[in-house]
């Protein structure tokens, strides 16, 4: 392509909502054989809401649901916004908490009305040597329908499995078979749980997994994906994202992203969704290609 052909690209980007703050991005995302998107926020709106909760017999639900929405009204994670919500919905009062900590990609834990209180993934249970019990089966069924089940303790015993479930982006499964029509490799890399991942990208027809990435293995994930020569491309949202977005050879920020999120980005989008990925790498072909 000419200077003047990228220049043109470029621009008719711009029209679409698609920025390019670099000018080899329009070559690097013609030459990609694979995109890797983010989970939350990126293929799913990032808005979870609490869809289930099932407690052992031992226990009263609302009992529980007081102390673990509690222990995360002082967690800014999304999944911690569903929970409180779910618990002042129903009336419930929340309690003073204190010694609050929490374990990036692992949960959270505090003292609330003299309990030892902890939330989180299963791994959070295993490092704190919590046995699920019966409780296991519960959560990995939830997960089997693209549910994320997080495990509840009081004073070291297991005592609830609760699930968030964040609804997959009204625009994804059309942008997921652009990318393929395009024959791109789509991969999916999350914090979340494996058996959640598996099926959402199975109801999503994603290629490749990577699950239970801490935010520090991002890019790792990332350079896993690379297939001989062809480009890698990446798509994010978050803070957490930012890593990845600047060791990609593109990276895509998508609009609803935060200002790191920008900053590390190859390619900005105004809108909140894939649209703009598959447009971005639809100006790309065409302009490579000199067609108009
Ligand atoms: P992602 O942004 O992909 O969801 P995170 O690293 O933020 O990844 O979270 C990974 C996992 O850690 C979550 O799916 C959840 O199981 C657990 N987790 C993180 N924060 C919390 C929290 N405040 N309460 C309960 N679980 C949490
Ligand atoms: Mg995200």
């Amino acid at each position: 392509a000419t200077p003047t052909s990228i220049m043109v690209g470029t621009g008719r980007a711009a029209e679409m909502g698609v920025l390019f703050r670099k000018g080899d991005a329009l070559q690097l995302l013609q030459e990609s054989t694979v995109v890797a998107l983010d989970k939350t926020g990126t293929l799913t709106a990032g808005k979870p809401a609490l869809t289930d909760m099932i407690v052992l017999p031992s226990r009263d639900v609302a009992d529980v649901l007081r102390l673990v929405a509690a222990v995360e009204g002082k967690s800014e994670h999304p999944i911690a916004e569903a929970i409180v919500a779910d618990a002042l919905a129903k009336g419930l009062g929340l309690p003073e908490v204190d010694g609050f900590d929490s374990i990036t990609g692992y949960g959270v834990s505090a003292r609330v009305d003299g309990h030892a209180v902890l939330v989180g993934a299963d791994r959070l249970m295993t490092r704190e040597g919590v046995d699920l019990g019966a409780l296991s089966a519960q959560g990995e069924a939830l997960a089997r329908k693209g549910k994320t089940p997080l495990y509840a303790a009081v004073d070291g015993q297991i005592a609830a499995v609760i699930a968030v479930a964040d609804p997959i982006k009204p625009s994804t499964p059309a942008a997921i078979a652009a990318f393929h029509a395009l024959g791109l490799k789509v991969a999916m890399i999350t914090g979340d749980n494996q058996r959640t991942a598996q099926a959402i990208a199975s109801e999503l027809g994603i290629d490749h997994v990577i699950a239970e990435v801490l935010p520090e293995g991002k890019v790792a994930a990332l350079e896993g994906l690379r297939v001989g020569d062809g480009k890698l491309t990446f798509v994010g949202d978050g803070i957490n994202d930012a890593p990845a977005l600047a060791a990609a050879d593109v990276g895509i920020a998508i609009g609803t992203g935060t200002d790191v999120a920008i900053e590390a980005a190859d390619v900005v989008l105004m809108s909140g969704d894939l649209v703009g990925v598959v447009n971005a790498f639809d100006i790309s072909q065409r302009t490579m290609r000199n067609i108009r």
